[in-house]
Parts: C-alpha cells; structure tokens; sequence
C-alpha cells in the first residue's frame, strides 16, 4: 500500500489549492500546501524527475516529476534537501527530498503544484487535493486514511489508438499482449475474472487508451 501524500504520518494542509492572498504573483495560489512533523517528502506519483534544482521563481528547491501513463507534471516545492537526480525513476515510496522553507516560503511547508501538459506545455492547474484523495480544506489528516493499492505500478498509455483490439493497441506500444500476460494486467486493474471477453478487452483498451492502464 502507498498513497499520493508527499507524507506519511500525521500532517496538515495550511493553504488550500486557488486560496487568495497578496503573497502570490497571480493573487492565487496555485497549489496545495502541507507540512509534516516527519520532514521526509515523498513523490506523490510514479514517474521520471525532470527537474531538481533551485528555481528563482518562488518555488526553491524543486523536483519536477512527470507522471507515468500521463502529461501531468507533479511540482515539489520549497525543499530544505533534494535527494534526487534528473532522469531518475521515482514511486510512491521514493524520498525526494526533505521538507523546507526555500523560495516564496514563509514557514517550512512543502507546495505541491500539478500542471497538466501537452506538447511540452502547461495547459492547465489541476486541483492537486483531488488528485491525492483528500479534502481541499485545511486541516489535520492521516495518511493511513489514504492508502491507495498497487504501489509500484506503471502505467501504460496508447492514447493515438483509434482501433478496437486490446491486442493490437498492446503491441503498438511494445507490451506482451499474450492472453497470460492480459490476465496478469487485468488483475492489477480490477478485473479478477478475465476470460478475454470483449466487454473485459474493451475496458482494459479505454484504460489505456486514457493512458489509465496499470501494467
Ligand atoms: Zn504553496
């Protein structure tokens, strides 16, 4: 079990994603912001860190993580310690670094930003207290109230696909599409009876054609 916190243990959100404050370029504030007595900042997604550094931007000391299977783009920021390198895999369970007040930071808490890309271009915020299952609300929380499953999956994404074989869409992006191994992956994604039914085959191909598909 895992979750999509930045921490594990008791912690607390002391600025909600789109509050309003003078402290911020835009007057919004574009993330969520949680601090931890446990100071270890975790990623809050499987992916490839694409930027650890200082950012004279606000954010400080930073990591950049893009998303398996997706255009999301999970900001870390404000950290005391970075512990990771560009190009490295990261999950659930990696430390990236350790909790800090750096940059636009006025007591030690982590920012957690999530712009959604397309092209190599943010489009748009995404609500990172949706995207981590808790309330956008402030607060004290637990993580052991948001434990997700699966914590080392991967995703799989064939998102130009426009065909209708879960077998053809598979190979296209160089999985296995063997009946053993599509058994294998439809267990890791909920379905435990599968017989290669075509309305199992279509669920397994819209989870990857949404980039969704955990293999
Ligand atoms: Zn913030």
């Amino acid at each position: 079990m895992a979750t999509r916190l930045p921490f594990t243990g008791v912690f607390e959100v002391i600025t909600v994603y789109l509050q309003k404050g003078t402290l911020w370029k835009s007057g919004i504030h574009q993330g969520i912001d949680l601090r931890s007595t446990n100071k270890k900042v975790y990623s809050i997604c499987n992916g490839i860190v694409e930027r650890a550094g200082y950012d004279n931007g606000g954010f400080g000391n930073y990591v950049r993580i893009k998303e398996d299977g997706t255009e999301n783009r999970i900001y870390l920021a404000h950290l005391d310690k970075i512990y990771v390198k560009v190009g490295e895999r990261v999950t659930y369970t990696t430390v990236v670094g350790l909790m800090g007040n750096t940059g636009n930071s006025t007591t030690p808490h982590t920012h957690v930003e999530i712009r959604e890309f397309k092209n190599g271009v943010a489009v748009k915020k995404l609500n990172p207290a949706n995207y981590m299952g808790i309330p956008n609300k402030k607060g004290t929380y637990n993580s052991k109230d948001y434990q997700i499953p699966n914590t080392n999956a991967n995703y799989a994404a064939n998102k130009a696909y426009s065909g209708v074989s879960i077998v053809e869409a598979l190979q296209e992006i160089n999985i296995d599409s063997s009946y053993e191994n599509r058994k294998r992956i439809a267990i890791l994604n909920g379905i435990n009876n599968y017989t290669g039914t075509a309305s199992q085959n279509t669920l397994l191909l819209n989870l990857v054609k949404n980039g969704k598909l955990k293999v």
